[in-house]
This record gives structure tokens, C-alpha cells and sequence, in this order.
């Protein structure tokens, strides 16, 4: 990492402005009168079609879902993603103190101003602590009540501007040397040369190192001198694909103009990584070779291209963007610290018509995420056959997720990215899926046992419960006829009784009449039998 690519830079850049400063003027009347109309037209293509390549239309809940996922790994790299919580706390400890935030030349501008008193007052207690924590703190809070709004408007554009300073250089570079590992080739090649710097000047931050006129002056001139080159190398090969073509049947001739635009529309492209545009001029000229009527002119068409300019300097273009721009402290830190987000990637591409739904996205860390851009699979995986592996990583950890029910809603995903994935791969990525789905099945047959035997027991359950009904009911049904039959007989006996009742009321009478006849008549005896015994006739 800490290769002296500084020396070897300078010494570079010296030849490079000597000889470019005096054929510029040369090709630019080249470039204006021949290639320029057609690079032009690529870079407005370029344009309208850069807002397809990058992430801002993730679908926000299928992405959280799945970086919440802890310790996902990339699936095209393998290596761990950092969650939403961890970045921050990651980007947080990169925070310079007041004390050294206070030191730092972009707040020289609000020196004086009581926004910078009021923090060095508070930073005099707590010099260890950020200044957003300082004023975050409830004593400066209190204080803060009775200030007027004029002076708060002041502090919230210091604080804007404070919460931008990060640690010095050096550690910095200490943190970020941890995950050195992570970074693609361009990212190494600046973290090597800011490694030089954050030894050269170590009580610096990278933005002051950045904005010094000696620094920024340096790498903008060597990249301004790359950049005239690689167009005049380009401009070269193009010219000589150009007279090359005229010894070509003009079927040909047609044929490799369009295919010199596609090769220019990836040269254009600002988010392609060097090596990824390598692959893909590589693969348009292959399909120009697979059907063109000449044969036998492959050498002679990849002895022409292996001259066009891939390779840039990312250190000198980083840094010349960063002078130009004014960048933070922060940004320059986060720029490295975000290629370890995750990110969700388009497996079809959106530029293709690719939708954001669950069923058409993995996640990649950024950097790959960012490299893979927009090519075709069948490229990348070329370049990156170890995504095979890393993508069955992937899928494996979120299988593990949805069979602990850890991630709800996402059982018919690993069906359905699979079949995403052998569409868009040419089925080069063929996912293994089976003992999931085997799985699924033995939950499925666990479940169908269950219900099973339940039905069963319940089944013998409800036939007693309908046998010993039908007794209940034949049972109800005899009462039900006697009951028919004994209230026929009451109605009867009642008849009877009533008969009877008035019967006995009527001989009642009867006995009543004749018991008092009989007894008058047995007294009318007893008297004649008196009479009888009794009355003598009168002897006359
Ligand atoms: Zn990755």
C-alpha cells in the first residue's frame, strides 16, 4: 500500500505536458472537424441514459428487508456488507473532535463570528467531544434558549460545515486500511497515493490536503495531460480502424462503422471501470468479426484496438475533482466507505425494461454493484466467474432466513430469482434450489399429516356424535307418538269423566229424592203397622 507512486507520477506528468502541450492545437482541429460530431453524439446518448444505470429507484422495503439480513454477503464479491446502522456508526467515527475540528482551515472563514466562540467556549470543557455533540449537549442547549434567532441561523450554517471535518489524514488512512481488501483496483490506486500524502502531511485532513495549491495544481495538470492523450490515442485507433475498413466489401464497411459507434458509446461511458470496458469493446468487435463476410482479418482488427486508452489515472482524476469541487472531509471519506453498502441490483437491467420487484434483484455491495453497471452477465461473469459461487452464498443465507421465518413474504424467492437469473446469465448462473423446495415439501407433508390425522379423528368423532343423535331422535320419536296417543287417551278419559261426573250428579239427585221418598214411605208403614196394632174397632 504504500508504493512511492507519487515519485513515478511526477516524473510522468514532466514528459507528458512537454509533448502534449505542443500537438494539442493539432488534434483538436482533428477532433473538431472529424470525430468529435460522433463521440458528441455518443455523450448525449450517454447522457439520457445515465440516469438508468444508478440506484436511486431502488424498491426501498425489498432491499431493506434483505440488507437487514446480518452479516449478507455480496453476491458477485462474497465479502460481508455493511447495514444502514453500521455505515453510520463507521462513518461517525471518523469525526474529527472540537478541538481539532476548531484547527481546521474551512471554518477559518467563521472565525471571530459567535458561532466559533460559542463552540470553542463549550469545546474548552469537553475538547474530546465532536462539535455536533457539544452543541447537541443540554447545557449548550439551555444556553442556546435565550439566544436570538440571527445567531442560531449563524451556528446551524457552522455546524453544517464543521460536521464535515474528519480525523487527520493519517487516521484516516488507518481506518480505511482495515478494509483495503474491499476496494476495486482504481479505489486501491487512490487509497495508495493518499497513504503518500497522509504521511507527507500528517496534521492535515484530506479536503486541506486536497485544496493545496501545490496538490491540486499537480494532479489536475497530470490528468488534464492523460486526458489529451487517451483522446488522441483514440482518436488514432479510430482513424486507423477507418483506413482499414477501405480494403473491406461495403456490406463491411457498414457493419464495423456501427460497431466502431458501440465501442465509442462504452469508451463514453463514465461509469464503466476500466477493465469492464476492455470486455465489452472486446465482445463488440468478437461480434463484428462473427458476422463480417471477410474472414481471416481478426489479427489485424485486435492488433488496431489493443492501442485504445482503457486505463486512467483514478488517483490524479480523484484528487483533481476533489480540488475542483471543494469536496468535504466526509465526502471524500464516504465515497470509500460506501463501496461496502449494500445495494440492489437489477439482475435484468431497468435500461432493459428490468422491474423493481423482489423477483428481479440481488444485492451487491456498491463497488460491484457500480462495476457491473449495465453489461450483459455474460460479460461479467467473464471477468467475475467466482459470482457463481458468491450468488449461491447469498441465496443460501436468505433461504435461511425464510425458513426461520425471519424474512416473511419471500417463500416463492428463491424460485423466481433463480428463473431470473438463468434468463438473464444465458444460464450460465444456475442456482441449486432443490433441497429448499425439498424443504418446503416436508413442511408442506408435516402440515398435510397433521391435518389429516385430525380429520380422521375428528371424522369418527362426528359419526358417534350423528349415530348417538339418530338414537336421541328415534327415541324422541316414539315418545313423541305416545305422548300423540296419551293425550288422545286424556281427551278420552276426560270425556268419561265429565259423562261420568254429570251422571253421578244426576243419581245424587235421584238418591237424594227416593232415599227421602223411602223414607217417607217406611214411616207411612211404621204408622199403618202402629195403627194396625194399635186401633181396636169401637164396640158399639
Ligand atoms: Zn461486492
Amino acid at each position: 500500500m504504500s508504493d512511492p507512486a507519487y515519485k513515478h507520477i511526477d516524473l510522468a506528468a514532466s514528459n507528458y505536458i512537454k509533448i502534449t502541450k505542443k500537438i494539442i492545437y493539432m488534434y483538436y482541429i482533428f477532433v473538431m472537424l472529424t470525430i468529435y460530431p460522433l463521440i458528441s453524439n455518443n455523450q448525449q446518448q450517454y447522457k439520457s441514459n445515465k440516469n438508468l444505470n444508478f440506484g436511486y429507484r431502488l424498491p426501498q422495503k425489498a432491499v431493506s428487508d434483505m440488507r437487514d439480513i446480518s452479516h449478507l454477503t455480496c453476491a458477485s464479491c462474497g465479502r460481508e456488507m455493511l447495514k444502514p446502522e453500521v455505515m453510520n456508526k463507521f462513518m461517525k467515527s471518523f469525526m474529527a473532535s472540537s478541538v481539532r475540528a476548531l484547527e481546521n482551515s474551512v471554518l477559518n472563514r467563521f472565525k471571530d463570528s459567535w458561532a466559533f466562540n460559542f463552540v470553542k467556549e463549550l469545546s474548552k470543557n469537553a475538547p474530546k467531544k465532536t462539535i455536533d455533540e457539544l452543541v447537541k449537549s443540554e447545557s449548550a442547549q439551555k444556553q442556546l434558549q435565550n439566544v436570538d434567532a440571527h445567531k442560531k441561523i449563524m451556528l446551524g450554517e457552522f455546524m453544517s460545515v464543521a460536521d464535515k471535518i474528519t480525523l487527520k489524514a493519517p487516521r484516516v488512512m488507518q481506518k480505511l486500511s482495515k478494509y483495503y481488501d474491499h476496494f476495486c483496483k482504481e479505489d486501491k490506486e487512490i487509497l495508495d497515493l493518499m497513504e503518500v500524502y497522509a504521511a507527507q502531511y500528517p496534521k492535515n485532513t484530506f479536503a486541506e490536503i486536497f485544496q493545496k495549491p501545490e496538490v491540486a495544481q499537480h494532479h489536475t495538470e497530470l490528468f488534464q495531460t492523460y486526458k489529451q492523450q487517451a483522446m488522441e490515442q483514440k482518436i488514432d485507433v479510430f482513424k486507423r480502424l477507418k483506413e482499414f475498413s477501405k480494403k473491406l466489401p461495403a456490406q463491411d464497411v457498414k457493419k464495423l462503422q456501427v460497431t466502431n459507434n458501440e465501442a465509442l458509446k462504452v469508451l463514453n461511458n463514465a461509469y464503466y471501470k476500466p477493465h469492464i470496458k476492455q470486455a465489452c469493446v472486446e465482445d463488440i468487435y468478437n461480434n463484428f468479426l462473427k458476422n463480417c463476410e471477410t474472414k481471416r482479418i481478426r489479427k489485424k482488427i485486435f492488433d488496431i484496438i489493443k492501442d485504445i486508452p482503457y486505463e486512467s489515472p483514478a488517483a490524479d482524476e480523484f484528487i483533481a475533482m476533489c480540488a475542483q469541487n471543494k469536496t468535504s472531509d466526509k465526502d471524500i471519506v464516504s465515497k470509500f466507505a460506501q463501496e461496502m453498502s449494500a445495494t440492489f441490483e437489477h439482475v435484468k437491467a431497468k435500461s432493459q425494461k428490468g422491474e423493481d420487484t423482489i423477483e428481479n434483484g440481488i444485492v451487491l455491495c456498491k463497488k460491484c454493484n457500480t462495476e457491473r453497471s449495465n453489461i450483459p452477465y455474460r460479460i461479467y461473469l467473464k471477468i467475475h466467474p467466482e459470482m457463481k459461487k458468491n450468488i449461491q452464498k447469498q441465496i443460501n443465507k436468505i433461504i435461511t432466513f425464510i425458513n426461520h421465518k425471519k424474512l416473511l413474504g419471500y417463500d416463492n424467492y428463491p424460485v423466481d430469482i433463480k428463473k431470473t437469473l438463468l434468463n438473464e446469465t444465458d444460464n450460465l448462473i444456475k442456482i441449486k434450489i432443490k433441497r429448499y423446495l425439498k424443504y418446503r415439501e416436508q413442511q408442506v407433508l408435516k402440515r398435510l399429516e397433521f391435518a389429516r390425522a385430525s380429520y380422521g379423528k375428528d371424522k369418527e368423532t362426528a359419526n358417534n356424535a350423528i349415530q348417538k343423535l339418530n338414537t336421541i331422535e328415534a327415541v324422541m320419536h316414539n315418545l313423541l307418538e305416545e305422548i300423540k296417543q296419551l293425550k288422545k287417551d286424556k281427551h278420552r278419559v276426560n270425556d268419561v269423566l265429565t259423562k261420568a261426573e254429570q251422571s253421578c250428579e244426576h243419581y245424587k239427585n235421584v238418591i237424594e229424592k227416593n232415599q227421602l221418598m223411602f223414607d217417607e214411605i217406611n214411616k207411612l208403614i211404621a204408622d199403618d203397622t202402629l195403627i194396625n196394632q194399635t186401633v181396636k174397632p169401637k164396640k158399639i
